[in-house]
């Protein structure tokens, strides 16, 4: 038996097993919804949908509308609920009230209940123990507003959660936690990167986190360069996760490729982000979800505005739920003469060059859809020895990755850095 699978029966179900389980679910919480909450049959009777016509997940996704944060903020307003319609039991019922990042706008808050332990804290178990966490272990408990609140994980893994502040600032104290209480997992985040290079100027961070046997890192994508800082100077292994349409968390998988999704939790689509039609499996499309254990609050073809692809053959590390590759959010798309790209295609291979590694660029773009693929790319002047060997180089790599042809503006990184309203976080995609 492989002992990085927390529940070996579950992750390796057969994918009959899982759509047949799927089919069942999917059944049961539309009727759920359509009985109990006031949202989802106001929606259902717009679109002319009941639920005795859904019989099969083909009759379900032909039939139940999408939803979207707008439906579900607009049902809030209106009729002053704090669930947004959503909400199918009991107010004692919910254990916790969680909410959404709020990268598109305001937070999304979500109820849930974990007694004795949901769902959510079982597709958390799941990649924690994978990743190598054990009963006995200590792990930082870090504040997170996220589904699924890490605690529960932890103790249903047998893991003892350590619960200081980890606020911003107050890592001095942190690492000297790690070192006396040898924590084996934190998270790490974007803004906190600074302020631990910061600290590594005066203190051996190799060493400070010498316990940790894995970080989990989710958010804003993290670049080469401070993967490289952290796993190679630190010594720490990084492990990424990603939401799933706020639904749950997928994480990367042990074998490194790609992020799982606990199917028995969501019925995952990945749909054609305008015309909403099934796109198959390797394209990119948008994100839609159901959340199939989720009898007190649950989001019903829910639209993520992510786009993703996704891969449901039977992955090297023997699960079988499918993996998810994240490629960035639907306001950032462009389509090059029918093909979609996004940012992080191109990301992916700038960054690949050393005179570029930094990924300062912008895809210029007046309109959705263009004829021709234009990059702005900041180049580091000191390590360019001819700017048009690197502009070949990057065009043929560009069109070999993404498939189309660019047309680029190479120029000095400073001037991309100067243009940029914030010297952390450039727009990756502008009008001109
Ligand atoms: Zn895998």
């Amino acid at each position: 038996m492989d002992d990085r699978l927390f529940e070996p029966e579950i992750e390796t179900m057969p994918r009959d097993k899982i759509a047949e389980r799927q089919q069942a679910r999917v059944i049961e919480v539309v009727r759920l919804a359509y009985e109990n909450s006031p949202m989802y049959r106001w929606w259902w009777a717009r679109h002319n949908v009941r639920p005795d016509e859904i019989k099969s997940l083909a009759d379900f996704t032909e039939k139940i509308p999408f939803i979207s944060k707008d439906v579900i903020r607009k049902w809030r307003d209106e009729h002053g609920d704090p669930f947004g319609g959503l909400f199918t039991g009991a107010r004692q019922r919910v254990s916790a009230v969680t909410s959404s990042s709020g990268t598109t706008g305001e937070p999304t808050f979500f109820a849930e209940y974990h007694e004795p332990f949901g769902n959510l804290a079982m597709g958390l178990a799941r990649p924690l123990w994978g990743h190598g966490l054990r009963p006995g272990d200590y792990a930082l408990d870090q504040p997170t507003t996220f589904r699924g609140l890490t605690h529960h994980t932890m103790r249903l893994i047998g893991v003892t959660t350590v619960e200081i502040d980890t606020f911003i600032g107050s890592w001095r104290s942190v690492l000297q936690a790690i070192e006396r209480y040898d924590i084996r997992y934190m998270q790490l985040i974007g803004p906190l990167m600074a302020e631990l290079e910061r600290l590594s100027e005066h203190c051996d961070m190799r060493a400070a986190l010498a316990p940790l046997k894995f970080a989990g890192f989710a958010g804003e994508p993290i670049g080469s360069r401070l993967r490289a800082r952290v796993r190679d100077e630190w010594n720490v292994k990084l492990v990424m996760w990603t939401s799933v349409g706020d639904i749950g968390t997928a994480w990367q998988c042990t074998e490194g490729d790609g992020y799982h999704v606990g199917e028995d939790g969501a019925f995952v689509e990945c749909c054609d982000p305008i015309s909403g039609a099934a796109v198959p499996d390797g394209s990119i499309g948008e994100l839609v979800v159901t959340a199939i254990d989720d009898e007190l609050a649950p989001l019903i073809r829910f639209r993520s505005d992510d786009l993703v692809r996704l891969d449901r053959t039977v992955c090297d590390c023997s699960r079988t739920h499918l993996r998810m590759w994240p490629v960035g959010r639907k306001g950032d798309r462009i389509v090059v003469r029918g093909r979609t790209v996004v940012p992080h295609d191109v990301w992916e291979v700038i960054e690949q060059c050393d005179e570029t590694r930094a990924a300062l660029f912008q895809i210029i773009r007046p309109t959705e859809e263009l004829d021709e693929l234009r990059v702005r790319v900041g180049y580091d002047t000191s390590r360019t020895a001819s700017l048009a060997e690197l502009r070949q180089r990057l065009m043929s790599c560009i069109e070999e990755s993404v498939g189309v042809r660019p047309v680029l503006e190479m120029v000095d990184e400073q001037a991309i850095i100067a243009r940029a309203s914030s010297a952390v976080k450039i727009p990756r995609v502008s009008k001109k």
